[in-house]
C-alpha cells in the first residue's frame, strides 16, 4: 500500500484556496443522507461535529466523559496563536508558517503548516462571534503575548484558562446542534475498535462505560479527534483519561500511524516529587514571558536561592541564546535543563529542577501587574509545592506534555483508510518534530471549524450514503473481538495491579526513549516492554465486572494497548538515526549539544502499517519537500 498525501499544485499561498474550489460538494439537500461519527469531544471534535452538523449533515458524538466540556481539551492553559498581527509587531501569516516550520525542526509538510497559518486569523474570528472572552487591552482592542519560538506576541488568551474559554465556545456550537437533532451525543462511550470492510471505515463498536454494553455504530465516514497519548510515560500533563486506544485500534486495522516517537517534553513543569505520583502539573510556557531561569553556578550548591548572589547564578537560556533568551522552544528549553541538571547543577531536594525567578519582573513591573498577568498560576504553583512564588523563585522541570506523531493523514485530514478522518492531537500533521506553544489549539480549531468542513465533501460526494449497516457481518466480528478481550483481561486474575504496569512501563519509556535517547537504550527498551506486556497478560488483576461501571478495566484496556504501542515508538525511535526536535539521540548532536538533522537520509514522515501481532511493523517513507523555505541548522541565538 502507497502513500500520497494529495497535496494540491500551485503556489504555496494560493494552494488551500484552489482546493476548496476544485473538492466537489455535496448538494445541501443531499447532506442529511449521510451520516458522520465523530469521536472525541475535546476543541478538535467538538469544533468539527458541530461544523458538520450546522452544515446539515447527521453526526454521532462520542466521548469518554459524562460532558463534552470535560475533554482534556479544557486544560489548556494559556494560548491558541493567530497572525493577526494586532502588535504591529511583524507578523504575518508567512512569520507564522515560518515559525513553525523551523520550530518542527523542519519535519512538517509545507502545505499543511500554510493552511493552519492562514486559517489562524479565521479562528479567532470564529470563537469571538461565540463569545470567547480573550483578554483585551484598554482599548477593547485583543491582548496578544509572546511564547516560545518567535519574536513577534501573537498568542490570544483567556487568563490561564484559553483551553477552557474556547472548549467552551465550540460545546455551546455543538448543544445548539445536539438540541436541533442534527448531533445525538452519546456520552461515556469508549470507542474499543474500527470497523473496516475493504480499506474503508464503515463505523465503530464502543463500550457504553455505565452499562457494559458493547454497542456498535455505522456511518459513512468515522472522524478520530481522540487527543495525544503522552500518557505512555504514565506521568505527564495530560488528563488522567487521555489514551492512545481508539488510534492504535485503528492503526491496528490498517491505519497508518506516523512519526510515533516524536514527543514533547515541556520545559516548565512542576518537578517530579515522590513514587506514588499519578499526575504532573504544567507551569504555563507564559511564565517565561517575565520569569528568568537560572542555576547556580557551582554544581552540588545547596543554598537557598536568595543567598545565592547573582555573580554565582548562571542564566543560562540569557546567555547561549540572546536573542530568544527564556523564549527558546520547548525542546531546546527542557534539553537545556536537563544538561544543567546532568552537570549537577539542578536545585531542590532531588537535584532535578532549575529556577524560574520572578524578582526583577516584580521589581520593574509591580507584584500587583505580575498578579494580574499570572495570578492564577501562582496560587495553583502554592497550592502544590507550598511555596510563595512572589517571594521565592518556582521551582521548574521539564515533563511530557503533547505528542507530535499520530495517525497519519494526507492534506485532507484523511488517513490511507477511506472514510477515516483524524483530526487535532491524534494526528501526525503541522508540528514536525516539536510544537511551538500555543499552537495545539490552533491546529485543533483549524481541523474542526475550517478544513474537515470542506475536505469531508469531497470524500462524501463520492460515496453512496448509507452502504454499510450494522448489521454486515464485519460490525459482528468486531464487536465479538472487543468482548473476547474484556473477557481476557478479567479472566487473568493475576496478582500485580494495571496501574503497577503502567507506571514500569512509563519509566522504561522515560528512561530510554525520553528526552534523550540512544541506540543502545532503545534497544534494550524494546526487549524490556516486550517482557513487561508478558507479563501483564499473566499477571494483572483487573476486578470488578464487564457488566457495569468499571474503571479498572477500562484502565486495563488503555495500558494493554501502551504496552504494544511504546514499543512501536522505540522502534521509530531507533530506525530515525538522527536527532530533530523532540527526538535528541545523543549520538547526533552538534558540538553546542543542539540536536543534529540528517536532511539526506530523514528529510521524510515515518509512517508505520502494522502487520500482525507477530510482525515486524513495516515502514513507509512520504518524502519531505521543501520548495519555499531552506532547510538550516535551528538556531536561537
Ligand atoms: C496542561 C496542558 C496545558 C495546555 N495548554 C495549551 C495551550 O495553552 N495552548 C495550546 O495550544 N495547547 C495547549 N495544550 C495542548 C492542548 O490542550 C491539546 O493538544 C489539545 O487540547 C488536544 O485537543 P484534541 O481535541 O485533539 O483532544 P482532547 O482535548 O484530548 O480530546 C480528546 C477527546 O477524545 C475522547 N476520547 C479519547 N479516547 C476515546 C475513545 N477511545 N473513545 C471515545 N472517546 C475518546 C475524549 O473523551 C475527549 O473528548 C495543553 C496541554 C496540557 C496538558
Amino acid at each position: 500500500m502507497s502513500i500520497d498525501a494529495k497535496i494540491p499544485g500551485g503556489q504555496l499561498a494560493d494552494k488551500w484556496d484552489r482546493h476548496k474550489f476544485e473538492l466537489k460538494l455535496v448538494n445541501p439537500a443531499n447532506k442529511r443522507k449521510y451520516n458522520i461519527i465523530v469521536v472525541g469531544t475535546g476543541l478538535a471534535g467538538g469544533s468539527a461535529a458541530a461544523s458538520l452538523a450546522e452544515l446539515g449533515y447527521d453526526v454521532k458524538s462520542f466521548c469518554i466523559q459524562d460532558t463534552p466540556r470535560r475533554a482534556h481539551s479544557i486544560a489548556a492553559q494559556v494560548g491558541i496563536n493567530a497572525s493577526k498581527n494586532y502588535q504591529n509587531d511583524g507578523d504575518s501569516t508567512w512569520r507564522l508558517f515560518y515559525d513553525t516550520v523551523k520550530g518542527g525542526d523542519f519535519r512538517a509538510r509545507e502545505a499543511n503548516v500554510y493552511r493552519l497559518a492562514q486559517v489562524s486569523e479565521n479562528i479567532i474570528d470564529q470563537c469571538v462571534a461565540q463569545g470567547v472572552p480573550f483578554a483585551r487591552e484598554y482599548g477593547g482592542t485583543l491582548a496578544n503575548r509572546s511564547f516560545g519560538g518567535a519574536q513577534v506576541s501573537r498568542t490570544f488568551y483567556a487568563r490561564g484558562q484559553t483551553g477552557q474559554q474556547l472548549l467552551l465556545g465550540a460545546y455551546s456550537a455543538l448543544s445548539r446542534q445536539i438540541a436541533t437533532g442534527k448531533v445525538t451525543m452519546y456520552p461515556r462511550r469508549e470507542m474499543l475498535d474500527l470497523v473496516v470492510t475493504g480499506n474503508r471505515a464503515r463505523g465503530i463498536v464502543v463500550r457504553n462505560l455505565i452499562t457494559g454494553e458493547i454497542e456498535k455504530h455505522a456511518a459513512d465516514a468515522v472522524v478520530l479527534c481522540t487527543g495525544g497519548y503522552g500518557n505512555v510515560f504514565f506521568l505527564s500533563t495530560n488528563a488522567m483519561a487521555s489514551n492512545v486506544t481508539a488510534a492504535y485500534r485503528a492503526h491496528k486495522r490498517g491505519a497508518f500511524f506516523a512519526n510515533p516517537c516524536y514527543t514533547q517534553i515541556h520545559p516548565t513543569c512542576i518537578p517530579v516529587h515522590g513514587t506514588y505520583q499519578s499526575k504532573l502539573t504544567l507551569m504555563s510556557e507564559s511564565l517565561r514571558n517575565d520569569g528568568r531561569v537560572w542555576v547556580p553556578k557551582k554544581a552540588g550548591d545547596t543554598r537557598p536561592p536568595h543567598q545565592i548572589p547573582e555573580s554565582e547564578r548562571s542564566y543560562y537560556l540569557e546567555e547561549k541564546y540572546p536573542s530568544f533568551g527564556n523564549l527558546v522552544p520547548r525542546d531546546v528549553a527542557s534539553r537545556n535543563a536537563k544538561e544543567q541538571c546532568d552537570a549537577g547543577r539542578g536545585v531542590g531536594e532531588t537535584a532535578l529542577a532549575v529556577y524560574l525567578d520572578f524578582a526583577d519582573a516584580i521589581k520593574r513591573d509591580s507584584r500587583d501587574v505580575i498578579a494580574k498577568k499570572y495570578g492564577n498560576l501562582f496560587e495553583m504553583y502554592e497550592k502544590i509545592v507550598a511555596d510563595n512564588p512572589y517571594e521565592t523563585p518556582m521551582m521548574i522541570y521539564p515533563a511530557v506534555h503533547y505528542t507530535m506523531g499520530g495517525l497519519w493523514v494526507d492534506y485532507n485530514l484523511m488517513s490511507n483508510l477511506d472514510g477515516l478522518f483524524v483530526l487535532g492531537e491524534a494526528n501526525f500533521s503541522d508540528h514536525g518534530a516539536n510544537r511551538l506553544g500555543a499552537s495545539a489549539l490552533m491546529q485543533g480549531l483549524a481541523d474542526g471549524y475550517f478544513v474537515l468542513p470542506y475536505t469531508i465533501g469531497g470524500y462524501l460526494a463520492g460515496v453512496n450514503p448509507g452502504e454499510v449497516g450494522t448489521d454486515n457481518a464485519a460490525f459482528a466480528a468486531t464487536a465479538a473481538e472487543a468482548g473476547d478481550r474484556i473477557q481476557k483481561l478479567l479472566s487473568i486474575d493475576g496478582k500485580r495491579t494495571v496501574d503497577d504496569f503502567h507506571r514500569q512501563l512509563g519509566q522504561i519509556m522515560w528512561d530510554y526513549c525520553g528526552m534523550a535517547r540512544n541506540n543502545a537504550g532503545l534497544e534494550k527498551a524494546i526487549g524490556m516492554i516486550q517482557e513487561l506486556r508478558g507479563e501483564f497478560w499473566q499477571d494483572v488483576t483487573v476486578p470488578g465486572s464487564a457488566g457495569d461501571f468499571n474503571q479498572s478495566l477500562e484502565r486495563a484496556g488503555r495500558v494493554a494497548d501502551f504496552l504494544e504501542f511504546g514499543e512501536l515508538m522505540c522502534k521509530d525511535a531507533l530506525h530515525r538515526q538522527e536527532s530533530c526536535g523532540g527526538h535528541f539521540n545523543e549520538e547526533y548532536q552538534t558540538e553546542e549539544n543542539e540536536a543534529l538533522r540528517d536532511d539526506e537520509n530523514f528529510c521524510y514522515v515515518a509512517a508505520w502499517e502494522h502487520t500482525g501481532d507477530e510482525g515486524e511493523p513495516n515502514l513507509h517513507k512520504e518524502p519531505l519537500v521543501f520548495e519555499n523555505v531552506k532547510l538550516t541548522q535551528r538556531s536561537y541565538k
